[in-house]
């Protein structure tokens, strides 16, 4: 067991600073003295965080530490430590290892018996978990799934019968292959796509996964996808009606009926026939 007391022994220390995820007014004033404090800050980008701590008047060292070469980094990070100086990690924005780089420095930090003392703070997650409108515990936090959209849904089958509120990060450009997956995977659940959290366009869309599905293009800017756990009313996979609503969304958006039943089998991955026939009999 290591036991230990973060202010009362005065050793050189490793501080976990959130900084702002858009509105700048969320700094702290706690996180800014710490920053003006300490002898060193590493940040993953010295001009990115050099041009956010020149707004609050933070003139501190500056040094980089990078997830690519994040083993590396740390053994720097550590030497300053061992020569008596007091750390501040930041990251370009939100709350340090949380889908950034962090991990291995905190991890040997501790195995050192060095303190590591966390500034509460801004971070996307909780922001968008905490206002999604789904059950807010207990739940799990995903961040990004990897980009091959085969390993993404490998990844989300171990998820599927988790009946926590399951919390994930995309980028834009990658939204609607996500949704498509996740509908695939899930069946339809109830979801939120909180989007811009903090900016003067934060916005929050509400609904299932099909009703996304048509719109995700339009979606710009950074978001959190919040997904309902399992419960017995999601549990079915998707049923005619849902695969029939997701053709007319389809043609709705004006696709030839061939091009919509081909896009839902491509989300879908169900087979070309049943799509078809499904079609078909409807229209008899
Ligand atoms: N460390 C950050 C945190 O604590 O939230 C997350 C960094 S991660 C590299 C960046 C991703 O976080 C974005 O692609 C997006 O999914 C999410 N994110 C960051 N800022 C956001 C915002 N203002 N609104 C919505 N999502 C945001």
């Amino acid at each position: 067991m290591i036991r230990m007391k973060s202010f009362e022994e005065n050793r050189p220390t490793l501080f976990l600073v959130p900084t702002p995820i858009g509105n700048r007014n969320e700094m702290t004033p706690r996180a800014i003295e710490v920053l003006k404090a300490v002898d060193v800050i590493a940040c993953e980008d010295t001009r990115t965080s050099g041009q956010l701590l020149k707004f609050y008047g933070i003139h501190n060292r500056l040094i980089a530490y990078q997830k690519h070469n994040e083993e590396p980094s740390s053994n720097g990070i550590l030497k300053l430590l061992e020569e008596g100086n007091n750390i501040a990690l930041i990251s370009d924005a939100g709350y340090p290892l949380m889908n950034d780089p962090g991990q291995v420095l905190v991890s040997k930090v501790v195995e050192l018996g060095y303190p590591v003392v966390p500034l509460s703070g801004c971070n996307a997650m909780l922001n968008g978990l905490v206002a999604s409108g789904l059950i807010v515990q207990p739940f799990v936090f995903v961040g990004f799934l990897p980009a091959n959209q085969n390993d993404s849904a490998k990844l989300l089958e171990k998820y599927v019968d988790y009946q926590e509120t399951i919390v994930f990060y995309e980028a834009p450009h990658r939204l609607e292959k996500f949704l498509q997956t996740l509908l695939k995977v899930f069946g339809n659940r109830r979801i939120c796509i909180a989007r811009e959290l903090t900016k003067m366009h934060e916005e929050f869309l509400r609904g299932t996964i099909e009703e996304m599905i048509p719109i995700a293009n339009e979606l710009k800017g950074e978001m959190v996808v919040v997904v309902e756990g399992f419960t017995n009313d999601n549990q079915e996979k998707l049923q005619d009606q849902d695969i029939l609503r997701l053709v007319q969304d389809y043609l709705d958006q004006g696709y030839s009926k061939k091009d919509a039943i081909n896009l839902v089998i491509k989300s879908t991955g169900l087979k070309k026939n049943d799509v078809k026939n499904l079609v078909f009999q409807q229209e008899k």
